[in-house]
């Protein structure tokens, strides 16, 4: 295991333990439930829209420590982005979990991925990139909806 390596790790392992914005969020206007029969995972997002701005943001679940750690993730990076920057970072980030560091550097003008990198190494285990996803897609069907709950399976 390289040394960037062993940090991403740390990093996923300390989400995994200590889940940011893990609650439920009583003032969202905007919600979804996204399952992963592949692996078992559940999430459920909720945001709070202010306009195209996603002012607050947080999730429940249970899951592997993948899925958990990029939700994780994902609420703390996306708090206080708008509808339009969150859907640049999901392309961006389904590149790199898909492709590996071979999607980085290369495209100018795209979105920095900050500590959404700690994925890269998941495009080596095909299987668990509907796990580092999975939180993503039931965003993206949370900001899709308005007042009732998206559902989202990965299949
Ligand atoms: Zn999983």
């Amino acid at each position: 295991m390289s040394t960037v390596g062993s940090l991403y790790q740390e990093v996923i392992l300390d989400h995994t333990r200590k889940p940011r914005n893990f609650r439920i969020l009583s003032e969202a206007n905007h919600k979804a439930e996204g399952y992963n029969p592949l692996c078992g995972d559940k999430v459920t997002v909720y945001i709070k829209l202010d306009g195209d701005r996603i002012s607050d943001i947080s999730f429940q679940g249970s899951g592997c420590a993948i899925s958990t750690a990029s939700a994780s993730i994902l609420t703390e990076t996306l708090k206080g982005k708008t509808e339009a920057e969150a859907e640049a970072l999901f392309e961006r980030f389904h590149d790199l979990v898909t492709k590996g560091e071979a999607s980085l550097g290369a495209s100018p003008g795209r979105p920095e991925l900050g500590k959404l990198a700690v994925f890269s190494g998941v495009s080596e285990f095909p299987a668990r990139v509907k796990c580092a996803t999975l939180s993503w897609h039931t965003l993206k069907a949370a900001l899709s909806e308005s007042g009732g709950i998206a559902a989202v399976s990965t299949e």
